[in-house]
Protein backbone atom coordinates (compact mmCIF):
# COMPACT_ATOMS: atom_id res chain seq x y z
CA UNK A 1 0.00 0.00 0.00
CA UNK A 2 2.52 2.71 1.14
CA UNK A 3 5.08 2.47 -2.71
CA UNK A 4 1.36 2.89 -4.02
CA UNK A 5 0.66 5.90 -1.88
CA UNK A 6 3.69 7.72 -2.38
CA UNK A 7 3.30 6.99 -5.92
CA UNK A 8 0.04 9.11 -5.82
CA UNK A 9 1.93 11.78 -3.83
CA UNK A 10 4.04 12.31 -6.60
CA UNK A 11 1.69 12.42 -9.08
CA UNK A 12 -0.46 14.74 -7.17
CA UNK A 13 2.02 16.96 -5.26
CA UNK A 14 5.93 18.50 -6.85
CA UNK A 15 6.78 19.64 -3.58
CA UNK A 16 8.15 17.12 -1.29
CA UNK A 17 6.59 18.96 1.55
CA UNK A 18 3.37 18.59 0.54
CA UNK A 19 4.51 14.99 -0.60
CA UNK A 20 5.00 14.26 2.82
CA UNK A 21 2.23 16.13 4.97
CA UNK A 22 0.10 14.23 2.57
CA UNK A 23 1.11 10.72 2.98
CA UNK A 24 1.68 11.62 6.88
CA UNK A 25 -2.18 12.57 7.09
CA UNK A 26 -2.95 9.23 5.76
CA UNK A 27 -0.55 6.94 7.73
CA UNK A 28 -0.44 8.72 11.14
CA UNK A 29 -3.89 10.75 10.92
CA UNK A 30 -4.60 12.90 13.93
CA UNK A 31 -8.05 13.48 15.38
CA UNK A 32 -10.71 15.70 13.33
CA UNK A 33 -13.03 18.19 14.98
CA UNK A 34 -16.63 16.70 14.94
CA UNK A 35 -18.72 18.33 13.19
CA UNK A 36 -22.73 18.55 13.67
CA UNK A 37 -25.12 19.78 10.74
CA UNK A 38 -28.33 21.20 12.73
CA UNK A 39 -31.39 19.65 11.32
CA UNK A 40 -33.68 22.91 12.46
CA UNK A 41 -32.18 25.86 14.25
CA UNK A 42 -29.73 25.76 16.36
CA UNK A 43 -30.37 25.02 20.18
CA UNK A 44 -30.31 28.38 22.85
CA UNK A 45 -28.23 26.37 24.82
CA UNK A 46 -25.77 23.92 22.80
CA UNK A 47 -24.18 21.43 25.19
CA UNK A 48 -21.54 21.41 23.36
CA UNK A 49 -18.22 23.37 22.86
CA UNK A 50 -18.03 25.01 19.52
CA UNK A 51 -14.95 26.29 17.87
CA UNK A 52 -14.95 29.30 15.69
CA UNK A 53 -16.51 28.88 12.46
CA UNK A 54 -14.94 29.42 8.92
CA UNK A 55 -15.79 32.47 7.12
CA UNK A 56 -17.61 29.72 4.52
CA UNK A 57 -18.93 27.19 6.81
CA UNK A 58 -22.98 27.06 6.29
CA UNK A 59 -24.61 28.77 9.01
CA UNK A 60 -26.48 25.63 10.36
CA UNK A 61 -23.46 23.54 10.82
CA UNK A 62 -21.56 23.86 13.79
CA UNK A 63 -17.17 22.04 14.62
CA UNK A 64 -17.10 20.80 17.98
CA UNK A 65 -13.50 20.88 20.69
CA UNK A 66 -11.95 17.66 19.87
CA UNK A 67 -13.17 15.77 22.90
CA UNK A 68 -17.06 16.15 22.09
CA UNK A 69 -19.20 12.85 21.33
CA UNK A 70 -22.05 14.48 19.93
CA UNK A 71 -23.13 11.28 18.20
CA UNK A 72 -23.62 9.78 22.02
CA UNK A 73 -25.52 12.30 23.27
CA UNK A 74 -29.30 12.09 23.54
CA UNK A 75 -30.03 15.04 21.15
CA UNK A 76 -28.61 13.06 18.50
CA UNK A 77 -31.21 10.01 18.77
CA UNK A 78 -33.69 12.61 18.85
CA UNK A 79 -32.72 13.84 15.71
CA UNK A 80 -31.83 17.42 16.42
CA UNK A 81 -28.56 17.13 14.39
CA UNK A 82 -27.03 15.01 12.07
CA UNK A 83 -23.11 14.19 12.97
CA UNK A 84 -20.43 14.14 9.98
CA UNK A 85 -17.55 14.55 8.52
CA UNK A 86 -16.11 18.40 7.72
CA UNK A 87 -15.21 16.90 4.67
CA UNK A 88 -19.06 16.22 3.55
CA UNK A 89 -19.98 20.39 4.38
CA UNK A 90 -17.03 21.57 2.46
CA UNK A 91 -18.60 19.09 -0.70
CA UNK A 92 -22.09 20.43 0.23
CA UNK A 93 -20.82 23.80 -0.08
CA UNK A 94 -20.85 23.60 -3.95
CA UNK A 95 -24.88 23.93 -4.16
CA UNK A 96 -24.28 27.22 -2.35
CA UNK A 97 -24.70 29.19 -5.86
CA UNK A 98 -27.99 27.25 -6.70
CA UNK A 99 -30.44 29.89 -7.75
CA UNK A 100 -33.79 29.74 -7.19
CA UNK A 101 -35.12 27.80 -4.70
CA UNK A 102 -35.19 24.32 -6.40
CA UNK A 103 -38.33 22.50 -6.96
CA UNK A 104 -36.38 18.45 -7.13
CA UNK A 105 -33.51 17.63 -5.64
CA UNK A 106 -32.29 14.23 -6.36
CA UNK A 107 -29.26 12.58 -4.45
CA UNK A 108 -28.46 9.81 -6.96
CA UNK A 109 -25.62 8.08 -4.22
CA UNK A 110 -27.55 8.86 -1.07
CA UNK A 111 -26.83 6.22 1.78
CA UNK A 112 -26.21 6.86 4.76
CA UNK A 113 -27.95 10.23 4.09
CA UNK A 114 -25.42 13.41 4.92
CA UNK A 115 -25.88 15.13 1.65
CA UNK A 116 -29.26 15.06 1.16
CA UNK A 117 -29.89 16.25 4.56
CA UNK A 118 -27.32 18.66 3.92
CA UNK A 119 -28.85 19.85 0.22
CA UNK A 120 -32.77 19.80 1.79
CA UNK A 121 -31.11 21.69 4.90
CA UNK A 122 -29.55 24.56 2.41
CA UNK A 123 -32.09 24.69 -0.35
CA UNK A 124 -34.55 23.47 0.86
CA UNK A 125 -36.19 22.20 -2.19
CA UNK A 126 -40.19 21.52 -2.87
CA UNK A 127 -39.40 17.84 -3.16
CA UNK A 128 -36.38 15.68 -1.78
CA UNK A 129 -36.03 12.33 -3.70
CA UNK A 130 -33.43 10.46 -2.00
CA UNK A 131 -32.15 7.30 -3.76
CA UNK A 132 -29.77 4.30 -3.09
CA UNK A 133 -29.04 1.61 -5.71
CA UNK A 134 -27.44 -1.08 -3.21
CA UNK A 135 -30.77 -2.56 -1.27
CA UNK A 136 -28.91 -3.43 2.12
CA UNK A 137 -27.65 0.70 2.24
CA UNK A 138 -31.09 1.48 2.15
CA UNK A 139 -32.35 1.16 5.61
CA UNK A 140 -29.97 3.34 7.19
CA UNK A 141 -30.81 6.16 4.12
CA UNK A 142 -34.66 5.83 5.52
CA UNK A 143 -33.57 5.46 9.38
CA UNK A 144 -31.39 8.79 9.02
CA UNK A 145 -34.39 10.82 7.18
CA UNK A 146 -36.95 9.57 9.56
CA UNK A 147 -34.82 10.47 12.64
CA UNK A 148 -33.82 14.44 11.82
CA UNK A 149 -37.38 13.77 10.14
CA UNK A 150 -36.76 15.23 6.79
CA UNK A 151 -39.48 16.29 4.61
CA UNK A 152 -41.12 15.99 1.90
CA UNK A 153 -38.43 13.30 0.77
CA UNK A 154 -39.49 9.69 -1.19
CA UNK A 155 -36.87 7.21 -1.14
CA UNK A 156 -35.98 5.26 -3.98
CA UNK A 157 -33.50 2.10 -4.71
CA UNK A 158 -32.82 2.23 -8.54
CA UNK A 159 -29.66 2.07 -10.74
CA UNK A 160 -29.40 5.79 -12.52
CA UNK A 161 -29.46 3.93 -15.53
CA UNK A 162 -33.05 3.34 -14.60
CA UNK A 163 -33.72 6.54 -13.53
CA UNK A 164 -32.69 8.47 -16.78
CA UNK A 165 -34.78 6.00 -18.67
CA UNK A 166 -38.10 6.54 -16.94
CA UNK A 167 -37.72 10.06 -15.48
CA UNK A 168 -35.38 12.17 -17.49
CA UNK A 169 -35.38 16.04 -17.19
CA UNK A 170 -37.38 15.73 -14.04
CA UNK A 171 -34.91 17.16 -11.15
CA UNK A 172 -33.67 20.87 -10.62
CA UNK A 173 -30.44 19.53 -9.03
CA UNK A 174 -28.91 16.40 -9.04
CA UNK A 175 -26.48 15.18 -6.65
CA UNK A 176 -23.77 12.64 -7.20
CA UNK A 177 -21.79 11.69 -4.26
CA UNK A 178 -19.97 8.72 -6.43
CA UNK A 179 -18.93 5.53 -5.11
CA UNK A 180 -15.27 5.86 -4.87
CA UNK A 181 -11.61 4.03 -3.95
CA UNK A 182 -12.55 5.95 -0.32
CA UNK A 183 -9.12 7.02 -0.09
CA UNK A 184 -9.63 9.68 2.69
CA UNK A 185 -11.28 7.09 5.03
CA UNK A 186 -7.63 6.38 6.20
CA UNK A 187 -7.26 9.59 7.55
CA UNK A 188 -10.09 8.82 9.64
CA UNK A 189 -8.10 5.70 10.90
CA UNK A 190 -10.38 3.66 8.89
CA UNK A 191 -9.52 1.37 6.59
CA UNK A 192 -9.72 1.33 2.37
CA UNK A 193 -8.78 -1.80 0.98
CA UNK A 194 -7.30 -1.94 -1.95
CA UNK A 195 -7.70 1.63 -2.40
CA UNK A 196 -4.24 2.92 -4.14
CA UNK A 197 -4.17 0.01 -6.58
CA UNK A 198 -4.79 1.33 -10.07
CA UNK A 199 -7.24 -1.08 -11.07
CA UNK A 200 -9.54 0.14 -8.25
CA UNK A 201 -9.13 3.78 -9.40
CA UNK A 202 -9.90 2.74 -12.84
CA UNK A 203 -13.26 0.79 -11.89
CA UNK A 204 -14.70 3.65 -9.82
CA UNK A 205 -13.61 6.21 -12.73
CA UNK A 206 -15.36 4.11 -15.08
CA UNK A 207 -18.81 3.77 -12.27
CA UNK A 208 -18.19 7.64 -12.13
CA UNK A 209 -18.74 8.07 -15.30
CA UNK A 210 -21.47 5.74 -15.85
CA UNK A 211 -23.03 7.24 -13.11
CA UNK A 212 -22.44 11.26 -14.59
CA UNK A 213 -23.82 10.45 -17.70
CA UNK A 214 -26.81 9.02 -16.45
CA UNK A 215 -27.34 11.83 -14.32
CA UNK A 216 -27.03 14.55 -17.17
CA UNK A 217 -30.22 12.81 -18.38
CA UNK A 218 -31.95 13.80 -15.13
CA UNK A 219 -31.42 17.25 -14.76
CA UNK A 220 -33.84 20.43 -16.40
CA UNK A 221 -32.61 22.50 -18.74
CA UNK A 222 -30.79 25.19 -16.31
CA UNK A 223 -30.85 22.93 -14.03
CA UNK A 224 -27.88 21.75 -11.69
CA UNK A 225 -25.35 18.72 -11.60
CA UNK A 226 -22.94 18.32 -8.38
CA UNK A 227 -20.52 15.81 -8.58
CA UNK A 228 -18.06 15.27 -5.46
CA UNK A 229 -16.34 12.01 -3.81
CA UNK A 230 -14.34 11.33 -0.88
CA UNK A 231 -10.91 10.09 -2.48
CA UNK A 232 -7.83 12.12 -4.19
CA UNK A 233 -6.58 10.30 -7.16
CA UNK A 234 -6.81 12.94 -10.30
CA UNK A 235 -8.26 10.00 -11.82
CA UNK A 236 -11.43 9.83 -10.39
CA UNK A 237 -11.74 13.40 -9.92
CA UNK A 238 -10.55 15.94 -12.61
CA UNK A 239 -10.30 13.76 -15.27
CA UNK A 240 -13.59 12.18 -14.73
CA UNK A 241 -14.84 16.08 -15.05
CA UNK A 242 -12.89 16.82 -17.66
CA UNK A 243 -14.46 13.76 -19.70
CA UNK A 244 -17.78 14.58 -18.30
CA UNK A 245 -17.35 18.11 -19.66
CA UNK A 246 -16.08 17.25 -22.81
CA UNK A 247 -18.71 14.29 -23.77
CA UNK A 248 -21.52 16.73 -22.15
CA UNK A 249 -20.99 20.35 -23.33
CA UNK A 250 -24.09 21.86 -22.42
CA UNK A 251 -23.41 21.51 -18.60
CA UNK A 252 -20.66 24.22 -18.05
CA UNK A 253 -18.56 24.67 -14.87
CA UNK A 254 -19.79 26.66 -12.36
CA UNK A 255 -17.56 28.56 -10.38
CA UNK A 256 -18.12 28.02 -6.27
CA UNK A 257 -16.98 31.81 -4.56
CA UNK A 258 -17.08 30.41 -0.87
CA UNK A 259 -14.67 27.35 -2.22
CA UNK A 260 -12.43 29.73 -4.02
CA UNK A 261 -9.10 29.37 -1.45
CA UNK A 262 -9.76 25.14 -2.29
CA UNK A 263 -9.20 25.70 -5.77
CA UNK A 264 -7.39 22.61 -7.34
CA UNK A 265 -4.17 23.05 -8.74
CA UNK A 266 -4.37 19.69 -11.03
CA UNK A 267 -6.92 21.49 -12.87
CA UNK A 268 -8.09 24.87 -14.41
CA UNK A 269 -11.55 23.90 -14.07
CA UNK A 270 -13.51 25.63 -10.59
CA UNK A 271 -12.60 22.10 -8.84
CA UNK A 272 -12.45 22.56 -5.70
CA UNK A 273 -10.43 19.98 -3.13
CA UNK A 274 -10.10 19.60 0.73
CA UNK A 275 -6.56 17.96 0.90
CA UNK A 276 -6.11 15.45 4.08
CA UNK A 277 -3.10 17.78 5.35
CA UNK A 278 -5.06 20.89 5.67
CA UNK A 279 -6.83 18.76 9.44
CA UNK A 280 -10.10 20.51 8.94
CA UNK A 281 -11.63 16.92 7.71
CA UNK A 282 -10.76 13.63 6.61
CA UNK A 283 -10.87 15.34 2.43
CA UNK A 284 -13.11 15.94 -0.16
CA UNK A 285 -13.40 16.69 -3.86
CA UNK A 286 -16.49 18.72 -5.38
CA UNK A 287 -17.30 20.34 -8.68
CA UNK A 288 -20.65 22.12 -9.57
CA UNK A 289 -22.20 21.69 -13.27
CA UNK A 290 -25.01 23.86 -15.00
CA UNK A 291 -26.97 22.51 -17.81
CA UNK A 292 -27.56 25.03 -20.13
CA UNK A 293 -29.79 23.40 -22.63
CA UNK A 294 -32.47 25.09 -24.11
CA UNK A 295 -36.02 24.44 -22.45
CA UNK A 296 -37.46 20.58 -22.26
CA UNK A 297 -40.68 19.89 -21.21
CA UNK A 298 -40.07 18.07 -17.72
CA UNK A 299 -40.67 14.40 -17.13
CA UNK A 300 -44.87 13.91 -17.17
CA UNK A 301 -44.42 10.91 -15.45
CA UNK A 302 -42.42 11.44 -12.69
CA UNK A 303 -45.04 11.31 -9.85
CA UNK A 304 -46.67 8.12 -11.31
CA UNK A 305 -43.08 6.78 -11.72
CA UNK A 306 -42.64 8.08 -7.98
CA UNK A 307 -45.60 6.22 -6.52
CA UNK A 308 -44.82 3.25 -7.91
CA UNK A 309 -41.60 2.47 -7.63
CA UNK A 310 -41.04 4.36 -4.26
CA UNK A 311 -39.29 2.28 -1.07
CA UNK A 312 -40.74 5.15 1.81
CA UNK A 313 -41.62 8.66 1.88
CA UNK A 314 -42.16 11.16 4.24
CA UNK A 315 -46.02 12.20 2.93
CA UNK A 316 -47.64 11.16 -0.60
CA UNK A 317 -47.73 13.52 -3.18
N1 LIG B 1 -24.15 10.64 -0.10
C1 LIG B 1 -23.90 9.77 1.03
C2 LIG B 1 -23.83 10.61 2.28
O1 LIG B 1 -23.44 11.78 2.22
O2 LIG B 1 -24.20 10.10 3.36
C3 LIG B 1 -22.65 8.94 0.82
C4 LIG B 1 -22.64 8.24 -0.50
S1 LIG B 1 -21.32 7.11 -0.74
C5 LIG B 1 -19.98 8.15 -1.03
C6 LIG B 1 -21.69 6.50 -2.35
C7 LIG B 1 -22.97 5.72 -2.44
O3 LIG B 1 -23.14 5.31 -3.81
C8 LIG B 1 -23.00 4.46 -1.61
O4 LIG B 1 -24.12 4.46 -0.76
C9 LIG B 1 -23.10 3.33 -2.62
O5 LIG B 1 -23.90 2.25 -2.20
C10 LIG B 1 -23.73 4.02 -3.82
N2 LIG B 1 -23.45 3.34 -5.10
C11 LIG B 1 -22.67 2.26 -5.35
N3 LIG B 1 -22.71 1.93 -6.64
C12 LIG B 1 -23.54 2.80 -7.24
C13 LIG B 1 -24.00 2.97 -8.57
N4 LIG B 1 -23.58 2.18 -9.54
N5 LIG B 1 -24.86 3.97 -8.81
C14 LIG B 1 -25.26 4.81 -7.84
N6 LIG B 1 -24.85 4.70 -6.57
C15 LIG B 1 -24.00 3.71 -6.27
Amino acid sequence: MSKLLTKLSLKLWSDPQQQQAFVQSLTDPQPLHPCIAWVAEPLDEIPFQRITPLPWQLPFVDRLALDERPGKHFLHQQGVYYCLDFSSVFAATTLTPIDPRPKIVLDLCAAPGGKSLLAWRLLQPHLLISNEVIGKRVGMLISSLKRCQIRPVWVLSADPAILADNIPISADVVLVDAPCTGQSLLAKGESAPGCFHPVAIQHNARRQRRILANASQLVVPGGYLAYMTCTFSDAENERVCTWFTRRFPSFVPQTVAPLLGFQSHLTDMPCYRMWPQSGLGAGAFTMLFRNTQKAKSRSPDLNSWLDNNYRWCSDQL
